[in-house]
């Protein structure tokens, strides 16, 4: 263990840990755009600088490693000034059109503008502006909103283990891009969209569907398989219009690209809302009872004339643990037969 001290008060913290680490751990704030706790550090967006006693110029928090008996100062009038310089130098080229953006109310670089009180800008000169070229189906790519934090890149990298995007070009051209710059073709997990801190990176199912207000957050679990990953619906009149995860659950905020943005078909008009029953080759609409009555009616005949190993059940790797649990009760201890099995099984 290191002991060190933050802002006067003494700290410990286990070897290796970063001074960003163990003033937050201390439940002392430093601002970051680039950091990430899922992710190694890149001190890239310079955000979270601090003073450390014996260091001739302040350093990024969050790629110094504490040492022992290290006083580090977080917040003093000149880290303060530097913050709102680099906060003024990256909004200096920023589309500030929060109006809207599908990222306002949860954007951290409008958050964050909103505490250092930045309203106007002091800098002039070149703009980024990209043609709107990618044809991908989820992700909304708006490169002119995007601060080069790498979030992305490395989530995409360290996380997922795709490395669909890097970081193109050198200097004022830098971008983040596909391989020669093609349409994203990837796994769409939706992990660069879910650490993205602006709208750089946004589903493109969103669109103007709602962003907080009028919006119901609904934690739930995941219906597409038995993993079972808690997702947050956010709901509006009575619709889902996006789907999130936090970092707090069990699957950690990650998703993949069914949980992430198949979620359309829950007020889908085709959906099956009753059961069908085929008569001469075509279906008609029927109630529970009927149905449930047929299958009854049907196995015990089949049971009857055949014995129950007549009788096959395949069940689903999309239900949940208990779910599949009676289905196989059932079909041993009612059915009386050990024939079945998942679709799991591929
Ligand atoms: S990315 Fe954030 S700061 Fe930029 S326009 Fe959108 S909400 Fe505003
Ligand atoms: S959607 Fe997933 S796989 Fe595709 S670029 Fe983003 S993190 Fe990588
Ligand atoms: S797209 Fe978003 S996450 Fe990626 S570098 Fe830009 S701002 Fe950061």
């Amino acid at each position: 263990m290191v002991t060190l001290k933050i802002n006067g008060t003494e700290a410990v913290v286990a070897e290796g840990a970063t001074v960003l680490e163990a003033a937050r751990n201390a439940g002392i704030y430093i601002p970051s755009l680039c950091q990430h706790p899922k992710l190694t550090p890149f001190g890239g967006c310079r955000l979270c600088l601090v003073e450390i006693k014996g260091l001739p110029r302040p350093v990024t928090s969050c790629t110094t490693p504490v040492s022992e008996g290290m006083e580090v100062v977080t917040t003093s009038p000149t880290i303060e000034r530097l913050r709102k310089t680099v906060l003024e130098l990256i909004l200096s080229d920023h589309p500030n059109d929060c109006m809207v953006c599908e990222q306002a109310g949860t954007c951290t670089l409008q958050e964050l503008a909103y505490e250092y009180g930045i309203r106007e800008n002091r800098f002039e000169g070149e703009r980024r502006i990209y043609a709107k070229k990618d044809g991908n189906p989820f992700i909304e790519r708006e490169l002119e909103k995007c601060i080069m934090c790498g979030r992305c890149v490395k989530i995409c990298d360290e996380v997922q283990g795709v490395e669909a995007i890097e970081f193109g070009y050198r200097g004022f051209d830098t971008k983040i891009c596909t391989s020669f710059e093609d349409d994203l073709d990837c796994e769409f997990c939706g992990q660069c969209v879910s650490v993205c801190p602006t709208g750089a990176l946004t589903g493109k199912l969103w669109s103007k569907q709602g962003r907080k207000m009028g919006v119901k957050e609904v934690d739930s679990t995941c219906p597409y398989c038995g993993t079972g990953c808690t997702i947050t619906y956010h709901v509006k009149n009575n619709e889902i219009i996006r789907v999130t995860s936090n970092d707090d659950t069990p699957n950690e905020g990650l998703l993949c690209v069914k949980g992430r943005f198949a979620y359309k078909y829950v007020s889908s008009p085709d959906r099956l809302r009753t059961p069908l029953i085929k008569r001469d080759g075509l279906f008609f609409e029927a109630g529970w009872e009927e149905a449930l009555g047929l299958i009854a009616e049907r196995l015990q005949g089949i049971k009857a004339e055949h014995g129950p190993d007549a009788i096959a059940a395949l069940s689903s790797a999309r239900c949940t643990n208990e779910e599949n649990y009676a289905f196989q009760k059932f079909i041993r201890a009612a059915v009386g037969t050990n024939n079945v099995d998942h679709c799991a099984r591929l």
